[in-house]
């Protein structure tokens, strides 16, 4: 059986500044820069809106400062944030993550954020190629890309992950090779892989409206995958959900109280929370993504979330496990289901997947159904195919 990891609680505040916007980018963010002191002030006072709340007496296990780009803030603005939180929650912190984008990354402010207690560090390299860092618009290039994996070979933080984008248009497997290549010189403790997606309102999106852009067709993006898993678990990289690889124990705390339904409260505008009281209900709720009226209602943007809650009821949160379980390598597993959702898989359930095994996207160990590579690559209509 998985571990409980939806006993773990975690914290997420969302910091929405960035030096300028990536073309592909559909986060909330702002790069109009003045408003990061007003910005933090709300944060707090958003924080400081839970005290003496019930969600207040949960212990919290993760905390990560997302964005956004976190590392646009001043150590002592990042300082007070940490001290909000410490008055207002209990934490035993297993895992406490901060994004950082390479041009922000020196020796100094990373031993400045393990001072801060921050343990793990989520890099935003995407790729090393110099004419593909300008086309997707990241404000870095490839030598600050390597400074800063190389601060972070002697940096006091352990612990870290590089975000790569694979299956850009035009980019050939040579060229994801290449990429792959020059970040295992750093034997990073874990990547995460995503493929370059055309969101709606997105300057890339209207590059590829104007026909200026040529999407990578989907097989040569299924091609990268497989190209990418292959090295990625030759290195000794496993893949432990769609797009997410590490080495043994090195596995992202904080991701997976989403996928296992764990609670977290999340502050900052457009941040997402949620919480279970029960095995049978939760509710979820996310902040405007908006920074002025956040600017305006930071006391009052937990009740505005609370009052516009999604509510989930038992059948919802059973659905939305088996999705999620098609996501992850360790699957979906009978006891869990029943032991934590009460919940039977149905006749047509069980048959669905069997199915499954048989055409070698699942394998079955025991009580559990385990994803195969070939059954990731198309893990959203495996989920599907189970709650439909
Ligand atoms: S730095 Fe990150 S959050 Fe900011 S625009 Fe780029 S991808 Fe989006």
């Amino acid at each position: 059986m998985p571990k409980r990891l939806d006993l773990l609680s975690g914290l997420y505040l969302h910091i929405p500044f960035c030096k300028q916007a990536c073309s592909y980018c559909d986060f909330y963010f702002v790069t109009r820069q003045e408003f990061k002191e007003p910005f933090v002030n709300a944060l707090i006072q958003e924080i400081e809106s839970y005290e003496g709340t019930h969600y207040a007496s949960n212990t919290f296990h993760t905390l990560y400062i997302g964005g956004g780009t976190p590392s646009l803030l001043a150590i002592s603005s990042l300082q007070r944030i940490i001290d909000a939180i410490k008055r207002v929650f209990t934490l035993e912190l297993r895992e406490f993550t901060v994004e950082l984008n390479p041009d922000d990354v020196s020796l100094s402010y990373l031993r400045d954020l393990s001072e801060l207690g921050v343990n793990r560090i989520s890099m935003g390299v995407q790729t090393f190629a110099e004419e593909r860092l300008k086309f997707m618009h990241r404000a870095h290039s490839r030598s600050q890309a390597i400074q800063a994996l190389e601060a972070m070979m002697q940096s006091p933080i352990r612990n870290y992950t590089v975000d790569l984008i694979y299956g850009q248009p035009g980019q050939s497997l040579e060229e994801l090779y290449e990429d792959i290549q020059q970040l295992m010189i750093f034997n990073p403790p874990h990547i995460s892989a995503y493929a370059l997606t055309i969101e709606k309102n997105t300057r890339l999106a209207k590059q590829v409206d104007l026909g200026r852009v040529i999407p990578a067709v989907d097989d040569t993006v299924a091609e990268h995958m497989e190209a990418l898993e292959e090295r990625l678990f030759s290195h000794g990289l496993n893949r432990y959900e769609v797009s997410s690889f590490a080495r043994p124990g090195k596995e992202a705390l904080h991701n997976q109280l989403y996928w296992y339904h764990g609670n977290y409260l999340g502050f900052g505008p457009g941040a997402h929370s949620f919480w279970k009281p029960s095995s049978r209900s939760a509710v979820r709720w996310s902040n405007a993504r908006n920074l002025t009226k956040y600017l305006e209602q930071a006391q009052q943007i937990r009740e505005i979330g609370l009052e516009r809650a999604e509510k989930m009821d038992h059948s919802a949160l059973v659905e939305e496990y088996l999705w999620l379980s098609m996501r992850t390598a360790s699957g979906l597993d009978r006891e869990y289901l029943q032991n934590v959702y009460e919940y039977q898989l149905t006749e047509r359930q069980e048959t669905r997947l069997e199915q499954m095994v048989h055409h070698k996207w699942l394998r079955k160990e025991g009580a559990c159904y385990r994803i195969t590579s070939t059954g990731f690559s198309i893990s959203d209509r495996l989920g599907l195919d189970l709650i439909s």
